[in-house]
């Protein structure tokens, strides 16, 4: 089974295809024109995927050295994600899926995140179900059990802020430029995590909230900035390392809730803030610390692609489970 598959939620276009559940392209476009910005602009968004679509697609066929006439079915994000940018990865989906007379197979990009982790790959070991996922991404902060391929549930999620824009914002406050998630990592690398203490939000249950240490970071900066006005430049690692630190205990107390409420030891994690050093390298702790299995997307699939796109659209296709022409996008869309 051969399965085209496309990504164009946020700010970056995406085709992959595969073969199976094996990615034998993966083509990302990423859209450098929010940059300026200082955060995705829709209307740009949207643009720059109209203008991306067709070569990107071109490119993962090229690079997968198959012939469009070879693909089983065309899978697509209906959504969560931005309208504008939805739309034209679904219209495109739609009508090479018509053009080519194949099935067409929506897919969840919230799930995507998750069911990446069954992309075949040499070494690596695929979670059996059930597990909990934790989707950390530039719009989500989730804990899901994943019960099944198509059936899960969410245990707790952000009351405000995503875990991704509140590192976005942390690096905004401190003059980065967008996107400041793997800016603030790299600086962090550096720092003293324990030189700046910042409070920890007192959340119920597995729900988060980040939006309150986003302000507790800017009135730190400014009344430190107060005495001397080159405050962030001078102390940039130890300050990177110290919001790190931060973000990375509330994920993992909140983890470690999650694994005592439910008794499910298997942890995996999913979304761009997945390729951070410092969850990853907690996650990794925690396999000795407290016995449990985690499961760590590679690098290229843990920020948007078409891949983890791709992976769903084989397991729908097996199951027949196809979409009709009909269909529209969605910008909010649960994940069940
Ligand atoms: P969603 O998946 O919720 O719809 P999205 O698709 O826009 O949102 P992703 O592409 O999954 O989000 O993730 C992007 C986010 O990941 C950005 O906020 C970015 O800063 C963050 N990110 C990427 N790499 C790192 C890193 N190394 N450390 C921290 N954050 C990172
Ligand atoms: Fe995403």
């Amino acid at each position: 089974i051969y399965i085209l598959a496309i990504e164009s939620s946020c700010d970056d276009t995406s085709a992959a295809v595969l073969r199976n559940d094996k990615v034998i392209s993966n083509v990302v476009s990423t859209q450098k024109i929010h940059e300026e910005y200082g955060g995705v602009v829709p209307e740009l968004a949207s643009r720059a995927h109209q203008q991306n679509i067709v070569p990107v697609v071109h490119q993962a066929l090229l690079r997968a050295n198959i012939d469009k006439k070879q693909l089983s079915a065309i899978a697509f994000t209906r959504g969560p994600g931005l309208m504008g940018s939805l739309l034209v990865g679904t219209s495109f989906a739609k009508s090479l899926a018509l053009g080519l007379d194949i099935p067409l197979i929506d897919v969840n990009h919230m799930q995507a995140h998750i069911l990446a982790h069954f992309i075949a790959e040499e070494k690596n070991t695929k979670p059996e179900f059930p597990f909990l996922a934790m989707t950390i991404s530039g719009g989500h902060t989730q804990i899901v059990r994943v019960n099944d391929f198509f059936d899960m549930e969410i245990l707790g999620e952000t009351l405000d802020d995503a875990v991704g824009e509140a590192f976005d914002k942390s690096a905004k406050i401190l003059g980065l430029p967008y996107p400041g998630g793997p800016l603030v990592d790299k600086f962090a690398q550096l720092g003293n995590p324990k030189k700046f203490p910042f409070p920890k939000p007192k959340v119920d249950g597995l729900n988060f909230s980040f939006s309150g240490l986003k302000t507790s970071i800017l009135y730190f900066i400014q009344r430190e900035t107060k005495t001397n006005p080159n405050f962030k430049e001078e102390n940039l690692n130890d300050i990177c390392a110290s919001i790190q630190y931060t973000i990375i205990n509330i994920l993992m107390d909140k983890l470690k809730k999650a694994v005592k409420e439910t008794g499910i030891r298997r942890v995996a994690i999913g979304g761009g803030v997945s390729a951070n050093s410092g969850i990853r390298s907690a996650l990794k702790n925690a396999e000795k610390k407290y016995g449990w299995s985690t499961y760590i997307p590679k690098f290229e699939y843990c920020t948007d692609n078409a891949a983890m796109i791709g992976i769903v659209g084989y397991h729908k296709y097996k199951q027949k489970a196809f979409a009709s022409q009909d269909i529209t996008a969605k910008a909010r869309y649960i994940i069940q």
